[in-house]
């Protein structure tokens, strides 16, 4: 395990000034395009793929980066580009870390890859947890699978929504329901296939922000696959069922389920995200305010234009602070024992918000037109409060770790 330090090694550096010199370059010229246009960017995917940024390889570089800096510096800068394009970068990602977090070495061998496709023909992938009726209530969730012994296969049944790449992934990580009684403790997360029948793109979602990022609903209708197909494989899940009734019927401890675990690796992820968008939106409003004069000085002259902007990046650069810790947590496999990973998201999430709100306020009018970017970036900021658990989930998570109390 690598010494903690704010400074980045020259590893990193390097890395990061190549991904900020793709975001500066590729992402960000192509935002504004790409938001009107509420579509997949796939040329930019695929620009992303040729110098090695949309790849398998590059991310598990980043996601074993033993500092745990790794993943954090890579979306900030991303994001700092554009977050719907960046979003339909690493969208697949989370579908990957679905797959690592609860796959076999033979599942994540072979499944990981095509997710990803190659430069010449890229894919995507998608990871579907949320449901119309199980969105913040997981254990509300009805999507069955059913194992039908005879040959060795899943049939699963519902709905899913809210699908980042829903229906135009090449492989869908679907989380399902195979013990009723057990709640949320009775999920497990299932591979579908490229091609498989009975899975179809439901509606696909208009949004307020990320609007090149693709969301849709997956309809899932006796969808078959192989046994081989159940991450982490029908053993182990038989004995995590048979220890979850144990402890159900001794009324102990928790246990953790499918969508959970990937909820938790990817949450300060998620907290990066929003310090790059919170960044990029600082950046555009410090230019703006340097330059725009109003009573024949820069309108920063004024501390009530300043002091906000110090407010910004100083809330800036304490959400990176706890993501960077919750980050070098994860990596160094320090116990959340303060829901620290949850900490870091709900901060960055609630930070970019505001902040993308002041930037719009800091450019006056220009600030409400499409022709400056901090329209959009207040726009986009607005998802990070909401998916992969919305801020009062977050609050609800802090509370009850910190006080071991079942707080509703
Ligand atoms: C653009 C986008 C992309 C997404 N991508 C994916 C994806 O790839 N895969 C996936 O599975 N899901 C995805 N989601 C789903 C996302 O995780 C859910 O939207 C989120 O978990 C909230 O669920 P919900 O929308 O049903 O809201 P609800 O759960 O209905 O919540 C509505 C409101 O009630 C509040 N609330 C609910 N319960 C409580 C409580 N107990 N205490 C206090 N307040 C509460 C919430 O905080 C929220 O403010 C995506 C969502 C969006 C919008």
């Amino acid at each position: 395990m690598a010494e903690f330090t704010f400074e980045l090694n020259d590893d990193q550096k390097q890395v990061r000034d190549w991904l900020h010199g793709f975001a500066k370059d590729v992402i960000r010229p192509a935002a504004s395009e790409w938001d009107e246009r509420e579509e997949t960017p796939w040329p930019i995917i695929q620009e992303a793929a040729k110098v090695g940024i949309y790849s398998l390889d590059f991310y598990a570089q980043q996601f074993f980066d033993p500092t745990g800096l790794g993943i954090p510096m890579t979306m900030e800068e991303l994001f700092w580009g554009d977050a719907g394009i960046a979003l339909s970068i690493v969208g697949t990602g989370l579908a990957a870390v679905g797959v690592l977090a609860n796959g076999t070495e033979e599942q994540i061998g072979t499944w990981i890859p095509q997710m990803y496709g190659d430069p010449g023909d890229v894919k995507v992938a998608a990871f579907c947890s949320s449901e119309p009726d199980a969105g913040s209530d997981v254990a509300a969730m009805r999507t069955r699978a059913v194992y039908d012994q005879a040959k060795d296969e899943w049939v699963l049944n519902g709905t899913k929504t809210w699908a980042t790449n829903g229906g135009i992934a090449n492989v869908h990580v679907v989380v399902a329901v195979v013990d009723p009684e057990l709640g949320s403790k009775g999920h497990a997360s299932f591979i579908v296939p490229p091609g498989t029948p009975g899975l179809s793109q439901g509606q696909k979602f208009k949004k307020h922000g990320i609007r090149a990022s693709h969301t849709a609903e997956v309809v899932l209708e006796d969808v078959r696959v192989p046994g081989s197909c159940l991450l982490g494989g029908k053993e182990k899940l038989d004995e995590r069922l048979a220890r979850a009734r144990e402890k159900a019927r001794a009324g102990g401890e928790r246990v953790k389920n499918a969508a959970m675990a990937t909820f938790e690796a990817s949450r300060p992820a998620v907290g990066a995200m929003a310090v790059g968008t919170a960044r990029a939106a600082y950046e555009v409003a410090l230019d703006y305010a340097r330059t725009r004069v109003q009573f024949g000085r820069p309108i920063i002259d004024n501390q009530g234009v300043a002091f906000q902007l110090a407010d910004m990046r100083t809330q800036i650069d304490a959400a990176r602070l706890l993501v960077w810790r919750a980050s070098w947590m994860a990596t160094a496999g320090k116990p959340f024992t303060s829901a620290e990973g949850s900490m870091s998201k709900l901060y960055a999430s609630e930070v970019a918000k505001k902040v993308t709100a002041q930037a719009v306020q800091i450019l006056g009018g220009n600030g409400f037109t499409r022709e400056y970017p901090v329209e959009r970036m207040h726009r986009d900021s607005a998802i990070y409060t909401i998916f992969e658990g919305t801020s009062e989930v977050q609050r609800l998570v802090i509370a009850r770790t910190l006080s071991g109390m079942p707080i509703r």
